[in-house]
């Protein structure tokens, strides 16, 4: 007893726990960024001071303005501004009446760590194989799970079907190709727009060290699932799931049977799940070529036999058939997962077929790049136009047309985060089942723009709008100010 009261006295005032009325970013500030902390209290305190973790000292002193009433929480909410501290170091606010933040951190390299956490969380969901997230996250491992797989009666075959790889869906251990379009895709691109910053970032996965990057080892672990829910025909199959939930257990406790399941009739396959695997096969084939050209080709023959499909079936839905309830994952209109099977075999082919068909449609879908709604695993038009247009498509003008869509939205959203009083880019009726990615999606709809339209490094107020747009965003965005730990030397 008398050994934990010295502690106490020893540790000094600022031992108290910190309070989550105090919001400061996890993810650390750069340096050379706006930096803001958002203070909820109900004492309206006037001032606050930054000190230095360990010392207690104080290193910045800053007046808090009148509080903001935030309309969707109910919070007064004022904003402590400690923008002129640069110095790099490990601190908390202070705030009288409300308390001590948690620590945070100012760094040039504050993003690295949250890439490599955020790539580390997708081979935390491999299916197929044992999983473990090592010394920083003990207790995260499973054995290998779900290592047989069936076709389910809906599907229009019989008998066992490969049960490899893949990513379980968030929340169940299931494997679907319409949410494996979007998060595949956008991975892939993510490759693309920032391969030269991601070329060197190791992983610690299975794979790590074979030459190919970390980034690209880790998608392929899901591009391999998808390419097993290809049929002869081309056409794709929906999931592989089992037909309902299983209970909260281990994956490898799973084992109800894991079925490929179809549409329950002819053709079985869905369109959106061929559309949305067709362009994804199309952007591997771009992505894997320099460092294993058969897995490209694979990829690219893969896309094209989905694309045939998908010209005789474009409008097949799909609803769970008869006996099954997991994740349904319904979409009516599998227009916009064509149009960007469409623009993506083009940007990887430069198919003259492939872009009439692109030109001919991306009109009816001009209205989905806007600031209301960001692209999400329905609606992936968007996508179809941007990669057009980073793709530098022959048509100018609808080259012109949806950069300028772009831009405006975007602009949109960075007015309407900085407006927030927690600086969020969601409007009120963005909170929805899985917000935050929307929040994500948002975040990848400013670095879209930011690619079409660069805008100089230094700290603008626009910027300072948009910071809340997601830590996603500023990570793929690569402005980090040195060599993320993360790397090897070569
Ligand atoms: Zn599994």
């Amino acid at each position: 007893m008398i050994r934990i009261a010295i502690f106490f006295i020893a540790a000094g005032a600022y031992a108290a726990a910190p309070t989550a009325d105090i919001k400061v970013d996890q993810a650390g500030y750069l340096p050379g960024a706006p930096k803001v902390a958002l203070v909820v209290s109900q004492t309206l305190a006037k001032d606050f001071t930054v000190r230095r973790a360990g010392s207690d000292s104080v290193v910045f002193r800053g007046k808090l303005p009148r509080p903001v009433q935030d309309a969707d929480s109910g919070d007064l909410v004022q904003t402590a501004d400690f923008t002129k501290l640069v110095k790099p170091g490990k601190y908390y606010l202070e705030v009288p009446g409300a308390g001590r933040s948690w620590d945070f951190t100012i760094s040039p390299d504050v993003y690295a760590r949250v890439f490599y956490l955020a790539m580390r969380s997708y081979y935390g969901q491999r299916c197929g194989t044992a999983v473990d997230l090592g010394p920083e996250f003990p207790g995260y491992r499973h054995a290998a799970c779900h290592l047989e797989g069936a076709y389910h009666p809906s599907s229009g075959k019989t008998g066992p079907h490969a049960s490899a790889k893949g990513w379980h869906d968030a929340g169940d251990y299931g494997r679907y190709v319409v949410n494996s379009g979007i998060t595949t895709g956008t991975l892939l691109w993510t490759w693309e727009l920032y391969g030269e910053r991601l070329r060197r970032v190791k992983l610690d996965i299975p794979e790590s060290g074979n030459g190919t990057p970390d980034i690209l080892n880790e998608i392929r672990w899901n591009l391999d699932w998808m390419l097993s829910m290809q049929d002869g025909d081309g056409g794709v199959w929906h999931k592989q799931t089992s037909e309902r939930f299983c209970d909260f257990i281990l994956p490898e406790k799973d084992t109800l049977v894991s079925y490929v399941i179809g549409t329950g009739q002819e053709p079985y396959k869905s369109s959106c799940a061929t559309g949305d695997f067709a362009a994804v096969m199309a952007i591997a084939a771009r992505a894997y070529r320099p460092f294993d050209e058969a897995y490209s080709q694979k990829c690219l023959r893969a896309a094209r036999q989905a694309w045939t499909w998908l010209e005789r079936y474009p409008d097949v839905p799909f609803r769970n058939p008869k006996g099954v309830s997991t994740g349904d994952y319904g979409d009516g209109n599998c227009r916009d997962e064509h149009l960007w099977a469409a623009a993506e075999l083009w940007r990887a082919t430069g198919g003259e077929d492939y872009e009439r068909y692109f030109l001919e449609h991306f009109g009816e879908f001009r209205n989905t790049i806007r600031a209301a709604g960001p692209p999400s695993w329905a609606d992936v038009a968007p996508l179809a136009m941007w990669t057009y247009a980073l793709g530098h498509g022959k048509n100018a003008e609808a080259v012109a047309g949806i950069k300028q869509d772009s831009l405006r939205a975007a602009g949109e959203i960075v007015q309407r985060s900085a407006r927030n009083p927690y600086r969020v880019s969601l409007a009120s009726s963005d909170y929805i089942w899985g917000s935050n990615g929307v929040a994500a999606n948002y975040g990848m709809q400013l670095l879209v723009a930011h690619a079409l339209q660069p805008v100089p490094p230094s700290p603008s107020p626009a910027e300072r709008g948009s910071r809340a747009s997601g830590a996603l965003a500023r990570i793929v965005v690569g402005r980090t100010e040195s060599r993320p730990p993360g790397c090897r030397d070569e």
